[in-house]
């Protein structure tokens, strides 16, 4: 069996960031999860003395904290502020544009589409710095029957897909008379999109490793299951079964944006025990 990884995949830039701070400053507490991945937090914590925190009210005599990758609303950055701690700013610049954007939209008065799942904490984060109305949608039919202004923006998840995207926006087209269009998908999420699509399409098996928590990793495996028919998310290598690649002869292994290296070559070798 021909075992293939993606062209693209894993850990991007914002990821990579985040983990190297955290790193270098050891012995610190992450508001909200760094990264969506348990085993990669795992390793922070054993090894850095790094733990998780779920929020800034779980906080009591830490003297570090370091905030997570998808950032936190701006009530909880001025709460954080407020206290006898140093801040070390881990959220991805992909992230905080949009959290300026929204910002920046809201004082000029406009109204603010945020395309995103209303419960992730990017979306928290960024939708906390919109002063005027924000509607955050999933799609288009969202804003039906709503009594939209006559100038609006819009802004992306960074995970979320650009025709999804592009749908919402002429959506807004056709009933505002002003659309500010922010696209802040991100690049790494595309790469690891394209790459994905084209590896599914040739492949029998595909593997995708990533935190099961995780948007980005999620949508990598829709994609592939789209174009084949057997595709699994896993976070480690222990979930792994064999029968699986039972008289496969193309296995594809793709990553999430938060998966590390170490676990994704963990994988690649327990595959090959298999085949
Ligand atoms: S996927 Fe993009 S937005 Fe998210 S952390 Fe990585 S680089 Fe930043």
């Amino acid at each position: 069996m021909i075992i293939e990884l993606a062209e693209n995949y894993g850990f991007c830039f914002g990821v990579k960031r985040a983990i190297k701070k955290a790193e270098q400053i050891q012995n610190a507490a992450t508001i909200g999860e760094l990264i969506h991945n348990p085993a990669e937090i795992n390793r922070l914590q054993q090894n850095f003395n790094v733990k998780t925190l779920k929020d800034i009210r779980a906080l009591s005599d830490e003297k570090k904290a370091i905030i997570r990758t998808h950032g936190i609303t701006k009530g909880d950055l001025a709460e954080l502020r407020k206290k006898d701690i140093e801040i070390i700013d881990a959220t991805c610049p992909f992230v905080t544009k949009p959290q300026q954007i929204c910002e920046k939209m809201s004082a000029e008065g406009y109204d603010v589409v945020i395309f995103g799942d209303e419960n992730h904490p990017e979306v928290k984060g960024v939708k906390s710095y919109v002063s005027t109305r924000a509607f955050v949608v999933l799609d288009e039919s969202e804003l039906e029957g709503i009594k939209l202004p006559s100038k609006i923006a819009v802004v992306s998840q960074t995970t979320k897909k650009p025709e999804l995207f592009a749908k919402i926006v002429s959506f807004l087209l056709l009933r505002c008379k002003e659309v500010r269009v922010f696209n802040t998908i991100c690049d790494a999420t595309f790469k690891n999109q394209d790459a994905i699509l084209k590896l599914s399409q040739k492949s029998d098996v595909m593997i995708i490793v990533g935190g099961k928590n995780s948007a980005n990793t999620k949508q990598l495996f829709l994609i592939s299951k789209a174009n084949c028919e057997h595709s699994y998310l896993i976070e480690t290598e222990k979930e792994l079964e064999k029968a699986w690649f039972e008289g496969k002869k193309h296995c594809g292994v793709s990553a999430g944006a938060s998966t590390p290296d170490w676990i994704i070559k963990n994988v690649v070798a327990r595959i090959r025990e298999f085949g």
